[in-house]
């Protein structure tokens, strides 16, 4: 017999392992932002963490809390590489794209954790083992710790077990709450829903909500799509989020 869960709300299908960020972001919607992140999981607060570095002045908006969708909910490994083992991502993107997006995923956890030091993000860098689960998977690792080896990075197999003692974990929400409380006062809310995105005019763009609240969004450069810009959307502004 098999449990399925429906629900017509997709941030409300399981209660997550982990505990949500403690802080609130209630409030009304600031006037105006040169940019508009919409959802605040992991890539919309370390983006908002980005803009803020290089002087950009952005809004985050997420309909439900922060960390309600997958980064709330995920195992919080920070593993070097992509899904697949490094042979197979040298034969699907060639030797040398392979081990530039090892590279940059090793980087992007050291300035991840850089960037919130000093915050309670359960961080652990005690590395992490792949066990062959077939004989194909077995000759896969074993050529992915050979070609790791020839390219530089830190790995040991013992025949059966892929050892990278670079990798690492954390407790994912915490994270995002981390990231979150790096932004400026008054740029994230809570509770407030993109309802959609409409083609602006002239110079600025707007986004609105069935009260009216509005936020002045850049205009796209010219030639560009309005849309994809952002110019002019709507949004839902909620109550207290669900928690
Ligand atoms: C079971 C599982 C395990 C995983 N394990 C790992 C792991 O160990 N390590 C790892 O690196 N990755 C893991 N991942 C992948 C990782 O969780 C995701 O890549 C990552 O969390 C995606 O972050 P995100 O910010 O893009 O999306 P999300 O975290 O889903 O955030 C999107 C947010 O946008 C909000 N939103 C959506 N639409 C709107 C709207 N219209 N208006 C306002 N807000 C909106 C949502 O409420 C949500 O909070 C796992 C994923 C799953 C499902």
């Amino acid at each position: 017999m098999s449990h399925v869960i429906r629900s017509d709300d997709p941030t409300r299908m399981s209660t997550p392992f982990w505990p949500r960020p403690p802080e609130r972001y209630p409030g009304q919607l600031p006037e105006q932002a040169d940019v508009l992140v919409i959802g605040g999981g992991i890539t919309g607060v370390s983006l908002m963490h980005h803009l803020r570095v290089r002087g950009i002045d952005a809004v985050l908006v997420e309909r439900n809390h922060l960390a309600a969708g997958a980064s709330g909910r995920n195992a919080g490994f920070l593993l070097a590489g992509v899904a697949d083992c490094y042979s197979e991502a040298v034969r699907i993107f060639g030797r040398s794209r392979a081990r530039d997006i090892w590279n940059m995923t090793m980087e992007n956890h050291a300035e991840e954790i850089e960037a919130v030091a000093g915050q309670e993000i359960g961080h652990r860098r005690k590395g992490s083992v792949i066990l062959a689960a077939s004989e194909r998977e077995t000759e896969r690792l074993a050529e992915s710790a050979q070609l790791m080896t020839e390219d530089g990075f830190d790995c040991t197999w013992d025949g059966s077990r892929l050892t990278n003692p670079g990798d690492g974990e954390v407790t994912p929400s915490l994270l995002v709450g981390a990231f979150a409380r790096l932004a400026p006062a008054g740029s994230v809310r809570e509770g407030v829903e993109v309802t959609g995105i409409q083609a602006g005019k002239g110079m600025q763009g707007r986004v609105r909500d069935p009260r009216h609240q509005r936020l002045h969004a850049p205009a796209p450069a010219p030639g560009s799509d309005p849309a994809k810009a952002g110019a002019d959307a709507g949004v839902k502004a909620g109550g207290d989020p669900a928690g």
